[in-house]
């Protein structure tokens, strides 16, 4: 497969893509984003490394980041981790409080913010230098020593966010927060605030398409804990819109606010597409095109 021509292909059809959706508004930094930006990347096992459009920019990760964080988690503490967070869709929105109440403080799934909180939790309890550690993991996994916190998007966030401050307290008082409620949305505030290209981003995926091995061959979970943490992403990656990424896409993948999307398509590739615009579920619209796209002209998904 001949993965260059495809993605010019669809780099063609994204011009002329209609405009639709909206840059994320919840977080006053990330309403600064041209909201037009478009890039696309792709590696695949095989060693083809390609990319499109603004493929070389850095944006906000916001949520993909939740992918990466139970990975390391997963990774630590194996199973232990379901115990306090569950592995069902919420079929609710990625900020939502409502199930936490009859769910007794056990959040649906790591994706949805109650979720990456907990886990959030877990790194906090676990690293000596949380954020720092957790900065690590993400310059190993991506093969890139450069990738940063951006501490202006942290700080917007944290002073705006009331919905997660409000999330971790009612987490807390069920006892699924162990440490102070501010260290852990702290920690919280900083991993949505990783930016990463296009490029960078496909390479942190790879893993999660190669049996749970870097692109330079580190084995960061094994075989089937990289399995599990794939169907998490294919039935709760994208909230509630997950039915509808599958439908439309079927590969596994995580989607943030920032308008970034990480998928891939086990034993043959990952991606990244990065696209502000976002529909009322807070997905990229322009990048779930795309993946659409990609799926359908190379017939390569999970189904
Ligand atoms: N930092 C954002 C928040 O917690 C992440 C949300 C997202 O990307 N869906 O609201």
């Amino acid at each position: 497969m001949n993965f260059e021509s495809v993605l010019k292909e669809i780099y063609t059809e994204a011009k002329s893509f209609p405009v639709i959706g909206t840059v994320a508004s919840t977080i006053p930094e990330l309403a600064k984003i041209d909201p037009n930006k478009f890039g696309m990347h792709l590696t695949t096992i095989d060693g083809q490394d390609f990319g499109i459009g603004d493929s070389n920019e850095k944006f906000s990760i916001q949520s993909v980041s939740k992918a990466l964080t139970v990975t390391l988690a997963f990774s630590l503490l194996g199973e232990k981790v379901w115990e306090r967070v569950g592995v069902e869709p919420s079929g609710n929105p990625f900020n939502s409080l409502v199930q936490l109440e009859y769910e007794k403080g056990i959040p649906r799934n790591p994706f949805i913010n109650a979720g990456a909180l907990v886990i959030a939790d877990m790194l906090v309890t676990h690293f000596k230098n949380p954020k720092q550690d957790f900065l690590e993991f993400i310059r190993t996994i991506s093969g890139c020593d450069t990738i940063d916190y951006n501490l202006k998007v942290a700080q917007s966030e944290k002073d705006t966010g009331f919905r997660n401050a409000a999330l971790c307290n009612f987490l807390k008082s069920f006892g699924n927060i162990q440490n102070d409620v501010d260290v852990v949305l702290d920690f919280y505030f900083h991993q949505c605030s990783l930016e990463m290209t296009c490029k960078e981003l496909a390479h942190s995926f790879f893993f999660f398409a190669n049996e749970g091995k870097t692109k330079s061959g580190q084995q960061i979970l094994t075989q089937s804990q990289v399995k599990r943490l794939n169907a998490l992403m294919q039935t709760c990656g994208f909230y509630d819109e997950s039915g509808e990424f599958t439908y439309k896409v079927g590969l596994p993948g995580k989607s943030g606010i920032g308008g970034g999307i990480g998928a891939l398509f086990p034993q043959h590739f990952s991606v990244a597409t990065w696209s502000p615009r976002l529909n009322e579920k807070g997905n990229s619209e322009l990048g779930m095109y795309a993946l659409e796209q990609l799926t359908t002209k190379t017939g390569m998904s999970i189904f």
